[in-house]
């Protein structure tokens, strides 16, 4: 979107102008130097920096850098080894440049285990992957390891599903491990339709042989020999890539039928979604799946024993899967170094709305808000006060002030209302209307109910109705009384998940943020 290809672009064809050895080339061809290589990468997180460059072997790290920038930074840097300045990120507290990226506070506070891989490999070369330990996992298991040698590691890591529930994977794996069928599934949930979220589209676009690892271990440790991949049709580049890893894989032998010889088959399917937010709930995914219509059902069953064509399904989300590999190469303890006993690990976070560094940040589990926003966020742009964040997408909620020092965890967030959700945070300056942010989210919530039953499919709409007066200034007290009284009804009588969390913003935004309803109310023209 800020034009990283053309950056791109122009290092190929200055490299290639100058007649510079290219990795392409043999070395004795590259007369004895190292050959060098313009690769693309993944999301490197910095998102409002880029286009980002680094180069490596040292890691110096450019940002904001044009095509007019490229031949400064082969002549000064590659050629001769000196820095191009002023392409270098100066730190805010000193105003010294800084070189690397561990040395930008952006990065500094953050621990990246499902991004590792985001920003630093070529996520079209299977070889860069390999090369960066992948498929080591999978191939150790296969020889060494049982399925239920698998699960009780993931059990012990204490994973748990990243799409938003926080439900103990290994847990889940052991139903479906337990369910007996000829045939299960592994699905990898990446149809991401929260409003300001970018995380697993970063995953899948920046690592996606990560992900189709995590497929495979999961298959191996429930018995299942397909999976598909369920993702948005418009994160085409997500798409593109993860199809080509599924090739890449399948042609060195890594994926499909009687993997390195073991007796293991597995084979992925990738599925485009259409864009309906109702599809990230797994029954109604499952049903998408299947050729119908994108509706949730009532459960039990529950997919782990009834899924897709009724075998026994696990749907991981992204996230979830790509923990995966590391958890196996490292150890369920090594996972359990990061994060609260309670929500081991790290999560990933869309840092999104008027912060001063907007991007892709992954942080250990309970670390507070208020680092987040303040040390990794760099705070507020333009001189702004801080008011409130909106944490998890339409099924979150709204924190204040007074939560900055709440950790980031499962619970925490539970107890005062909101959720973690995929990890959707928009962050909200004094001048922002919280009774707009919750109009905005019920009429997303609103837009995307399937209708298939009353309380979200009516619920939601008269809520938006209520909302949408209360800001025009038409409202008066007693329908402060009904938006509440109805929000209660939607969360108690929905189906799913959609409509069981539709209410949230507004619930939450009511509890802190009563007084902007009720100036609203006080306004009535
Ligand atoms: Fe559909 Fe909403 Fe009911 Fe879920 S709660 S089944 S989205 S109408």
């Amino acid at each position: 979107a800020n034009g990283s290809l053309t950056v791109y672009e122009a290092f190929e064809q200055k490299i290639k102008a100058k007649g510079l050895p290219v990795k392409a080339q043999l070395l004795e061809e590259a007369g004895g130097h190292e050959p060098y290589a313009v690769n693309i990468s993944g999301c490197h997180g910095f998102c409002q920096m880029g286009p980002l460059v680094r180069i490596e072997p040292s890691g110096v790290f450019y940002h904001h850098v044009k095509p007019g920038d490229v031949d400064e930074i082969i002549e000064k840097h590659i050629l001769n080894n000196q820095l191009v300045e002023r392409l270098l990120y100066h730190h805010p507290a000193t105003g010294q440049a800084v070189t690397t990226q561990d040395q930008i506070p952006f990065y500094q506070k953050q621990t990246r285990v499902a991004l590792e891989h985001c920003g630093r490999i070529n996520p079209d070369d299977i070889n860069d992957y390999i090369a960066h330990g992948g498929y080591k996992a999978i191939t150790e298991i296969l020889f060494e390891k049982t399925p239920e040698q698998i699960i009780d590691e993931v059990l012990a890591s204490g994973l748990r599903g990243r799409g938003g529930g926080g439900f103990p994977t290994g847990k889940k794996w052991q139903f479906a491990r337990a369910a007996t069928s000829d045939k299960k599934y592994i699905i990898c949930n990446g149809d991401e339709g929260d409003p300001g979220a970018f995380m697993d589209r970063s995953v899948m676009e920046g690592d996606p042989h990560r992900v189709l690892e995590g497929m495979m271990i999961a298959g191996y440790a429930i018995g299942a020999d397909e999976g598909y991949i369920y993702v948005r049709a418009e994160y085409p580049l997500a798409v593109k890539r993860l199809k080509r890893a599924v090739v890449a894989a399948e042609e060195m032998g890594l994926l499909g039928y009687n993997i390195l010889g073991t007796g293991f088959s597995f084979k992925i399917n990738i599925k485009e979604g259409a864009g309906a937010f109702v599809c990230g709930e797994e029954t109604a995914l499952i049903a998408s799946i299947e050729g119908q219509r994108g509706m949730p059902r009532p459960r039990p069953p529950f997919p782990a024993n009834k899924g897709l064509w009724g075998c026994p399904t696990i749907i991981n989300n992204v996230e979830t899967l790509a923990n995966l590999p590391p958890i196996i190469i490292n150890g369920g303890q090594w996972f359990r170094g990061f994060g609260t006993a309670g929500s081991p690990g790290t999560k990933t976070f869309a840092l999104a709305g008027q912060v001063a560094h907007t991007g892709l940040v992954e942080i250990p589990m309970g670390m507070s808000l208020r680092e987040m926003v303040f040390e990794i966020g760099g705070g507020l742009r333009d001189g702004k006060q801080f008011k409130a964040v909106q944490i998890g997408g339409p099924s979150g909620g709204c924190l204040t002030e007074a939560h900055l020092d709440l950790p980031l965890d499962y619970e925490a967030l539970k107890q005062v209302g909101a959720m973690i959700g995929s990890g959707g945070l928009v962050v909200m300056g004094q001048d922002t209307c919280m009774v707009e942010v919750a109009k905005f989210f019920m009429g997303f919530v609103q837009n995307e109910s399937c209708g298939k039953c009353v309380p979200c499919r009516e619920g939601t709409r008269r809520m938006l109705e209520l909302l949408t007066k209360i800001t025009r200034g038409q409202a008066g007290e007693e329908d402060l009384a009904l938006l509440e009284e109805l929000a209660l009804v939607v969360q108690d009588g929905s189906l799913c998940g959609l409509g069981k969390t539709a209410p949230n913003p507004v619930l939450t935004t009511l509890r802190y943020f009563r007084h902007e309803y009720e100036a609203h109310v006080r306004d009535k023209k």
